[in-house]
């Protein structure tokens, strides 16, 4: 039998590579961090990773982790409600409600799973999940395990949403959802506009706080913090695999019932495995830093505005940006693949975006900005990018 199989996926493989969107991968012998080694002992500035508060080989974050092994072992070798949680699951999920100000929180082994699990569980036929069309591919899945009507709104586009509102009030309930920050552009979603779109139109609101916490709002929070939403806002989901540390784990945050109900019915929690201890002390000493200061925030703000305004003088086409992703226009396919190949010459890790991952001719180079680089690392950064625009025919 393998044989037919094996020919059929050796040729869709082979369409994959000809459509030049196999994806290959680098191998790093380093750890995470502005500055990694790969498998040749080559080193390159890395501006791809989502380590946007440099927190990814955190000394603290290590200590903790390696104490709470020592003293709790490995891992839990079971789901919550057969052998019960461990006192550190119980601390983070205080400090995860604490920092974005809700009633509870429950933890997953992923932010994708937290998607995949967040409205099956609370939805049904009758309701209506009214999505923004560049969702994150989890919440996709998640809502595709819903029975719920779904709807589709264009991206940020207000107009549309309260378009959708209007035909939803068929439903029962009706949820609107969204990413914090989009991850192709850097924009943050109009959250105040939504929150009163929501309230106009009798909707519950979900945000995927993925790219935002840590990065959006005064002193990092998120996107509740960055709009004045506290209190209405009634399910944030989010990782622990981004700005938060970079290791795993994801939780779903907001009104206490909401989340009691998760406990009770939503899949990912209760089928897979939980979180290991060392993951959860890492995670309740990155909050405590979080806490003590808000200087890698800071930080990463300033090397934002750096970065934006260095290559904007310097006549690159950067897409606005509210975050710590920085868009960099090329408007060619072929120009962007090359693009980002000459800057990995340049030992610069940048990643090209092209159709269909960005809609047709708004190919780009995606920058995503740390905490963890420094002002000669970013300037070596710039650099690369004038002398490739150069040689490209992008810059004059
Ligand atoms: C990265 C990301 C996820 C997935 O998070 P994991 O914890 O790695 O599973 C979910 N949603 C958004 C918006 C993301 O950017």
């Amino acid at each position: 039998m393998y044989g037919k199989f094996k020919e059929y996926l050796q040729g869709e493989l082979k369409s994959i590579e000809e459509a030049g969107l196999y994806k290959h991968e680098r191998t790093i012998c380093s750890p995470q961090g502005a500055e990694i080694t790969l498998a040749d002992g080559s080193k390159a500035l890395n501006f791809c990773a989502n380590n946007y508060l440099g927190l990814s080989d955190n000394p603290r974050l290590i200590a903790a982790a390696k104490k709470a092994m020592d003293e709790r072992g490995f891992g839990m070798s079971s789901v919550r409600f057969i052998c019960g949680k461990c006192d550190l699951h119980e601390e983070l999920e205080k400090a995860v409600s604490k920092y974005f100000h809700t009633e509870d929180t429950i933890l997953y082994a992923a932010c994708f799973d937290a998607n995949g699990g967040v409205f099956e569980p609370l939805l049904t036929k009758d309701d209506a999940i009214i999505s923004d069309a560049l969702n994150h591919a989890s919440i996709i899945d998640g809502v595709r395990l819903c029975k719920a009507v779904r709807y589709r709104y264009n991206n940020a586009d207000m107009a549309d949403l309260e378009e959708k509102l209007k035909e939803a009030q068929a439903q029962r309930f009706r949820i609107i959802c969204t990413d914090g920050v989009f991850s192709m552009d850097g924009n943050v979603a109009p959250m105040d506009k939504i929150c009163d779109l929501a309230e106009k139109y009798d909707a519950l609101v979900m945000v995927d706080e993925s790219h935002s916490a840590g990065v959006v709002g005064p002193t990092g929070h998120g996107v509740a913090e960055q709009f004045n939403l506290y209190g209405r806002i009634d399910i944030h989901t989010g990782t622990l695999g981004k700005s938060f540390g970079g290791a795993v784990g994801g939780f779903t945050t907001g009104r206490k019932e909401i989340i009691d109900m998760l406990r009770q019915r939503s899949r990912p929690y209760l089928f897979s495995n939980s979180l290991p201890p060392m993951i959860c002390a890492a995670g309740i000493e990155m909050f405590k830093m979080m806490e003590e200061s808000t200087e890698l925030h800071d930080r990463q703000q300033e090397n934002v505005a750096y970065f934006r305004d260095k290559m904007t003088a310097a006549g690159f086409d950067i897409h606005p940006t509210q975050s710590a992703i920085c868009a960099v226009m090329l408007y060619d396919p072929i120009l962007a693949g090359n693009f980002a190949k000459a800057m990995a010459k340049e030992n610069i890790f940048v990643t090209s975006f092209t159709y269909p991952v960005v809609p047709k001719g708004l190919d780009r180079i995606r920058v995503q900005l740390s905490a963890a680089h420094t002002r000669p690392q970013l300037d070596k950064a710039i650099a690369a990018f004038i002398k490739v625009g150069k040689e490209l025919g992008v810059l004059k």
